[in-house]
């Protein structure tokens, strides 16, 4: 009697075993890398309003490339340096990833940092549901498919923890309201009740439109115990700029992966450490204090100051987190039908006449003729994109994308609404589709949502935040183990 009890609960025991192996019981592993994307000089830098060949380059821009895997899926998370990336490279880039290393479409993200000193892998036109790639975006997807192969062979058992750290001096909302007759008119000759990007310290302003996201989200990844692999994070900051004329330069998305390398004492590790800092939702944000004159700086000394500070808030958070060695990985992706925007009959006249009457004296920069011009060139559009969304699990963590500029306040409502949390927002994802306004943000005007920087139907941002919003519900109840 006595020894079947312990023969039995033997068997038992090891069943129990058998099964808890089987149902995610693995160490999570992970590995880094990062692809160089700088493009030769010459090539047309794309900030701006009008493209200028690079003459010089500050900094290397690159794909950043971090792999997860929890024995039964993989996830790849890409950052480049890259003002925006259009959806054929994402697209491209992933292909070759399926092919190469099997990890399906669905499972990797691509996103664009927003540095406005870079080339274009935007191709010709932005907006061009699928163009053929020129050489630099065939460039690019091969350089960050290399990336995500080489971060899989650096794959090795590792811990992961989500932190945060709060920067609210860095942000702010470029959106203001005037005081009554002081707003000028905007390109179309109409008036908007709010104006981007003020003068800095002007007696004629009275409160931003918006909201500012002062909280820095990270995922950081180690080796058990020890060695660092990867920080990969997100700050709702446009940019900050400030380069010199003529320069390459990955910004302070850059500047701040250095730092933070030097400050974890890895710049020199093999494999290497690799840090990923992707724009949050930052469409209606950026780093002037307009309620202040604005004082002159060097080139790159308001970006250092700025990588300098976050990458130290970072490093400090770091240093109480509490790490797990395992962590189910999953996702979920989506493309809902977005209407293009399109012109009335009464723009479009407007866009004729003003185009035969602009003044056509080279380098005189004229804004209405530009979105004259902008405005025929959208009544060319289909009327319809396949727009990319995609949520991802990474332990309890869920991180969603959308592919435009993304408003602050569509950002604060995933973080807030998603049932699987904690939760944030990267943008420019797999794609760029411009400025993405609430529909309330729509109504008071203003730049981003200008007919021609902005492109997609008014209530874009509500339909795309209902599909990240279901994605979280479902990868919340998802069985593990799938
Ligand atoms: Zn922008």
């Amino acid at each position: 009697m006595k020894f079947s009890a312990i023969f039995a609960w033997g068997l038992f025991a090891g069943l129990t075993l058998g099964d808890a192996m089987t149902a995610a019981a693995e160490p999570v592993k992970a590995g880094a890398a990062t692809s160089n994307i700088t493009p030769p000089l010459g090539a047309e830098i794309v900030g701006g309003f009008a493209p200028f060949p690079a003459t010089h380059v500050h900094d290397e821009l690159h794909a950043r490339c971090l792999v997860l895997d929890d024995g039964e899926t993989q996830l790849a998370l890409v950052v480049c340096d890259l003002l925006g990336i259009h959806r054929a490279v994402s697209d491209e880039a992933r292909k070759s990833i399926q092919a190469e290393i099997g990890i399906p479409p669905e499972r990797v993200l691509i996103s664009a940092t927003h540095t406005h000193s870079a080339a274009s892998a935007l191709g010709k036109n932005r907006f061009a549901n699928d163009p053929t790639l020129d050489e630099y975006q065939q460039f690019v997807a091969r350089r960050i498919a290399d990336g995500v192969r080489r971060a899989a062979n650096n794959l090795r058992p590792a811990e992961i923890a989500f932190g945060t750290a709060e920067a609210p001096e860095h942000v702010f909302n470029r959106r203001w309201y005037m005081k009554p007759g002081t707003m000028p008119p905007n390109p179309f000759g109409g008036l908007d009740q709010v104006k981007m990007n003020p003068p800095a310290g002007s007696p004629n302003l009275l409160e931003p439109a918006g909201p500012t996201d002062p909280t820095i989200s990270f995922i950081a990844v180690r080796e058990p115990g020890g060695r660092p692999i990867s920080v990969f994070a997100a700050y709702s900051l446009h940019y900050v700029g400030g380069v010199g004329d003529g320069h390459i330069s990955a910004d302070y998305f850059g500047m701040f992966c250095q730092q933070l390398s030097r400050l974890l004492k890895a710049e020199d590790q093999d494999p290497p450490f690799v840090a990923l800092l992707a724009n949050g939702t930052s469409g209606d944000i950026n780093n002037i204090n307009f309620r202040e004159p604005r004082g002159r700086k060097a080139p790159y000394e308001q970006m250092r100051f700025v990588a300098d500070d976050v990458a130290a808030k970072i490093h400090a958070a770091i240093a109480k987190l509490e790490y797990k060695s395992q962590a189910r990985l999953d996702a979920r992706y989506r493309e809902p039908t977005i209407a293009w925007r399109r012109p009335t009959e009464e723009q479009l006249s407007w866009a004729t006449m003003t185009l035969a009457s602009a003044d056509k004296t080279p380098g005189k920069v004229d804004l209405s003729a530009i979105y004259a011009e902008r405005t025929l060139r959208m009544a060319e559009h289909p009327e319809t994109a396949a727009v990319p969304v995609q949520v991802l699990r990474i332990g309890d963590v869920c991180l969603g994308t959308m592919p435009c500029e993304v408003f602050c306040q569509i950002g604060l409502e995933f973080k807030e609404r998603s049932a699987l949390k904690p939760a944030f927002m990267v943008s420019l994802n797999h794609g760029y589709f411009g400025y993405l306004p609430t529909p309330e943000q729509h109504r008071l005007g203003g730049y981003e949502t200008w007919l021609g920087t902005n492109r997609l139907e008014p209530q874009a941002s509500e339909k795309l935040l209902a599909n990240l919003l279901e994605m979280a519900e479902e990868l919340e109840r998802a069985p593990a183990g799938k």
